[in-house]
């Protein structure tokens, strides 16, 4: 067969031939990476010449963003399989960031034996910069011009998606003004949107094309860089960002220092879907807020930071139960109508040599999370009960002690077991004791939780349902569960306190109070603090109370004192 005339019979020149007439750039290596040859796109591309690249390493054109690791594994690849495909940022001669599509092969020369490593690339930058020239009205937003979030977040979804396909990383960066309010209120909103202009430009011109940016609100911006693989890179870029913004206001006049901080999260280490990464990306600007202006906060490393405090604080918790560090304070239980003590509520507290005081509601979840809670539980009930036994040995009236139980307690029978067990051992009529326990305690494993319930209400054990509202559980649900007392949440008696109460929320705690009436239950509000709010649910006919207005929960000793005084008003009424 006859070959086409103008084609060059001999290999090289047909080479030469399509690397001259390509518009891919093309770079051949020995196998140390240093430059054999190159085409006129490669020029065109790189800045570089011929002469100037030949002889020069490919690290020439490292742009900086990569880590070792990331060179590393392309080697790897090269060794291993032969080629390497995938997205790269390299720097051209000018300085300028640009994203290339690279595909290298790794050949071996029939003429001498000898490795040779082919680069072919395309300039994707433009690519981008065409799709940012071609965002309509819409896309765009007003003040600004940079994209919206609803358009970022359709570009962020695809970039993920891609990165799934390639294994590609995604870096996301929320760069947020510090104290822009501030801006707005001394200079008008005028300045301020002065500023928010700067401020994007600024931001602008330190990414390269092919990033996208986007005003996700008001003083807010989100980042999203394509093929940046860690997050000492990423800090990197957010370093720029923030010089980008300081050096915006100066340019718009500010005569205190413009600074934001900007949080990062990175896929897949922090997540691998759009809706993740904005989450992690948002934590982590609050996270560097807290670490004054011009933070810097990672999702991963905050995370590990609290998984840090977590491990900490279960040590810790491990060494209490060891030490035997906790003790108990009793909140007094009020009838309203009578003001006489009726019964009174046993809550944890913990002082750590190290940690100092740690609030129940700190500890306790953690208490929950790793089973610890079932140890300090068990405690918790031995010392009501042994306190109860020391309260019968005096004259004061006897009065219910109630401690709180945790779901994981209720998980199995045991609970109604032991109960029944320090019963026995410090000889007390169940009425000596109550249970308090959750919403969201009776909907975890809501038949277990029921039986065992069931089972200690046998024993003649009160139940109460605590927090109530903050759960799920409803009205109608009220009539089905094993309880025989309701504590309405302090966040419904709170609003009772205001100059005007809200109808609305009189109603509600109105509501709850007749149907546990009608439900045959007593009921408790929680966290009263002023007469207003006592009043008010007297009015209700709620007489049952907790709160500061009637005693902060304070040591066994007070709480008698308390009984005592509260008992003497009483004989001395009669
Ligand atoms: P809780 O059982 O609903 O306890 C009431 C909480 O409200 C207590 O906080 C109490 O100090 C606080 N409080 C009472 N009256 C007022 C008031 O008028 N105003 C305000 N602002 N607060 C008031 P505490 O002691 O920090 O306990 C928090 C939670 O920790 C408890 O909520 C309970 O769920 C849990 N907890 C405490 N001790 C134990 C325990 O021994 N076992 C278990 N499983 N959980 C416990
Ligand atoms: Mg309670
Ligand atoms: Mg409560």
């Amino acid at each position: 067969m006859k070959s086409p005339a103008n084609l060059p019979l001999n290999s090289g020149a047909l080479l030469h031939t399509l690397m001259a007439s390509t518009s891919d750039g093309i770079v051949v290596t020995d196998a140390n990476g240093t430059i054999l040859m190159i085409n006129p796109a490669f020029t065109r591309v790189t800045g570089y010449s011929a002469d100037e690249a030949i002889g020069q390493k490919t690290s020439l054109l490292r742009s900086g963003r990569h880590d070792r690791a990331f060179y590393e594994t392309l080697w790897a690849a090269l060794e291993t399989e032969n080629q390497w495909k995938g997205e790269i940022w390299n720097r051209s001669k000018s300085g300028e960031i640009y994203l290339e599509w690279l595909r290298i092969f790794r050949v071996v020369d029939p003429e001498h034996g000898a490795v040779r490593h082919i680069g072919i690339f395309t300039d994707i930058t433009d690519h981008h910069r065409a799709e940012e020239r071609e965002l309509t009205g819409d896309d765009r937003d007003a003040l600004t011009g940079l994209m919206t979030r609803t358009r970022f977040l359709q570009r962020l979804e695809a970039a993920v998606r891609h990165a799934r396909q390639t294994g590609a990383h995604v870096g996301l960066l929320i760069v947020n003004i510090d104290r822009f309010r501030r801006i707005n209120e001394h200079f008008g909103h005028a300045v301020g949107d002065t500023v928010l202009v700067s401020a994007a430009h600024g931001l602008r011109r330190r990414l390269p094309a092919g990033d996208a940016i986007a005003r996700l609100s008001g003083d807010e911006f989100a980042i999203l860089l394509s093929a940046v693989s860690d997050a000492r890179l990423l800090t990197e870029v957010a370093r720029s960002l923030q010089q980008g913004i300081t050096a915006a206001g100066d340019a718009a006049g500010l005569t205190t220092p413009l600074t934001a901080s900007v949080g990062l999260a990175l896929m897949p280490e922090d997540g691998d879907t759009p809706d993740e990464l904005m989450r992690h990306a948002a934590a982590a600007v609050d996270e560097a807020h807290k670490q004054g202006d011009a933070g810097i906060a990672c999702h991963s490393s905050s995370a590990a930071a609290r998984t840090g405090q977590r491990f900490r604080l279960e040590a810790a918790l491990r060494r209490a139960i060891r030490t035997q560090a906790f003790t108990l304070v009793y909140q007094p239980r009020i009838d309203m109508r009578r003001h006489t003590l009726v019964g009174a509520e046993a809550l944890l507290r913990w002082h750590d040599p190290d940690l100092g005081e740690v609030s129940p509601a700190t500890f306790i979840p953690v208490a929950e999370e790793t089973g610890l809670i079932r140890e300090i539980g068990d405690w918790v009930l031995e010392e009501v009960a042994r306190t109860a036994a020391i309260w019968r040995q005096t004259d004061l009236p006897a009065i219910p002690l109630a401690a709180n139980v945790s779901a994981l307690q209720l998980s199995d029978d045991r609970i109604v077991e032991h109960v029944r067990h320090l019963l026995h051992k410090y000889g007390l009529p169940p009425s000596a004791l109550q249970i308090e326990v959750t919403e969201t305690a009776l909907i975890r494993d809501a038949d277990r939780a029921r039986t065992v319930l069931s089972g200690l209400r046998a024993c003649g054990i009160q139940v109460s349902l605590d927090d109530f509202g903050t759960g799920f559980a409803t009205l109608s649900a009220l009539r089905d569960l094993p309880v025989d007392e309701i504590k309405i949440d302090r966040s419904y008696i709170s609003p009772l306190d205001q100059a005007s109460v809200d109808r609305a929320d009189m109603e509600i705690v109105r509501m709850i109070v007749a149907l546990g009436g009608a439900l045959g239950k007593d009921i408790v509000a929680e966290g009263v603090e002023t007469e207003r709010q006592a009043a008010l649910l007297r009015g209700m006919g709620c007489n049952l109370a907790q709160g500061w207005l009637y005693g902060r929960p304070m040591p066994l000793q007070h709480l008698m004192g308390q009984a005592r005084r509260s008992a003497g008003i009483l004989s001395g009424q009669e």
